[in-house]
């Protein structure tokens, strides 16, 4: 668990002041004064660094993004108003009409309903393919590719990809590798692997309080040398390279997205998120510890479980290798049918129906009737929805206290 314990100095001590008020300060104003018209005229040439107005940018916003920046190995970040605004903003900065995306692994449903009904309206084509078809995603790459998708875990399917060789793939053929990595903050570093963009919903685990929606992308250095962004296939982004350089995705990201589809964070959830942030590194080891000890022992009381920790699973030895750190708080349980499972849900004392995830509190939702209810047979067949699917976000409870209660609702 040394990627936890390396955060929890870095994380209270870049989130707290040493010098006047402790917690950091909410900047609620939507505008900001200049002062004089060429201090103005720099500002919006980008000379000046001062604020703009809080939809390209806002202080609180900005300390959040620094420090998630840092935690990704990122050059910069962008914070938005949701986890869907990231993914949006992420990927819009860099499709135009005709584009081609190659989907990899999960799918958050409103992920999937953003590729697979609304950008196709906007005349992008999605590809969707399961983490182990190598061989088919390199197939499919041609010059309309302009980013490879991919969620560090199955949400909800629980299947595990290869970052790395994926991510060996994108850069081969010089495509964008945008990775959701909403379930594994600091358990996986996508960058580090070779990604080119992180999307979070920080709603999610870093909050872990369902007090704040929220979002942020964080985009790698351009390379001095070589750099698959320099090439044709992203000529937009070279006005930003030689203007900005290193961090030429982020002005772009900001522009193309940002500035015109105004999907931005605001200071109070920023600040809420903040507050989350900082105790992330305690929370997400306790969870990830929980999930194995529950997953093993309810796979044990003879409920079918899908969690990668289990001997059973097709990548329990990639969870060994690559996801030394856990792969979030998820697990599901299979009940057979929907009515097994409405009588689980009925029946659980201690978990929240909900359709969140990654909460202090354990969670538990009917998958077919809800999030995938809008869904046809076919396409919850390819996202491994079947009629009885209970997704279980596991939260700080005592994990026996939540075996106990789970053995009890499956009866
Ligand atoms: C929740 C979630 C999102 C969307 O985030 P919101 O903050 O709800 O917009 C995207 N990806 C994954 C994996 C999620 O769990």
């Amino acid at each position: 668990m040394n990627n936890f314990e390396e955060y929890c100095t870095k994380f209270v001590q870049s989130v707290g002041n040493k010098e006047g008020a402790i917690s950091p300060v909410i900047t609620g104003s939507a505008a900001f004064a200049y002062g004089d018209a060429q201090t103005a005229e720099g500002i919006f040439d980008g000379s000046v660094k001062k604020p703009l107005y809080s939809r390209m940018g806002n202080p609180t916003t900005a300390r959040l993004e620094s420090i998630l920046a840092e935690m990704d190995g990122g050059v910069g970040a962008v914070a938005t108003s949701s986890g869907m605004g990231a993914t949006t903003l992420a990927t819009m900065s860099l499709l135009s009409n005709g584009d081609e995306i190659i989907s990899i692994g999960g799918l958050f449903g409103g992920t999937y309903s953003l590729f697979n009904e609304t950008l196709k309206r906007f005349g992008i084509t999605t590809h969707f393919f399961d983490v182990d078809e190598l061989a088919e995603i390199k197939n499919a790459i041609s010059d309309k590719t302009k980013i490879i998708f991919l969620e560090s875990v199955g949400n909800p399917n629980m299947r595990l990809p290869n970052i790395k060789a994926i991510a060996n793939i994108a850069n081969e053929a010089g495509v964008a590798l945008v990775v959701d990595n909403t379930i594994t903050p600091l358990s996986i570093s996508p960058l580090r692997l070779g990604a080119d963009i992180v999307v979070y919903s920080t709603t999610k685990i870093i909050s872990g309080n369902a007090s704040a929606l929220g979002g942020c992308a964080v985009f790698r250095a351009i390379n001095d040398g070589d750099d698959k962004f320099k090439g044709e296939r992203y000529s937009f982004l070279h006005k930003f390279i030689k203007g900005t350089k290193k961090m030429a995705l982020i002005p772009n990201a900001k522009k193309r997205a940002l500035r015109d589809f105004g999907m931005s964070a605001n200071a109070t959830a920023s600040y809420q998120t903040l507050l989350g942030l900082e105790t992330l590194p305690l929370r997400l080891p306790r969870i990830v510890q929980s999930v194995e000890t529950i997953a093993k022992a309810l796979d044990k009381a003879g409920l079918n479980i899908n969690h990668p920790c289990l001997e059973s699973h097709p990548h329990h030895e990639r969870y060994k290798s690559d996801f030394s750190n856990g792969c979030g708080t998820l697990l599901t349980i299979d009940m057979g049918s929907t009515q097994a499972a409405y009588k689980f849900i009925n029946s659980t004392k201690l978990a929240t129906i909900t359709a969140n995830i990654g909460d202090s509190r354990t969670l538990a939702l009917h998958m077919a009737s809800t999030i995938y209810s809008d869904f046809d047979a076919a396409t919850r067949k390819f996202l491994g929805i079947t009629d009885g699917l209970i997704r279980i976000s596991i939260g700080l409870e005592n994990p026996q206290d939540i075996i106990a209660d789970f053995i009890n609702a499956a009866k």
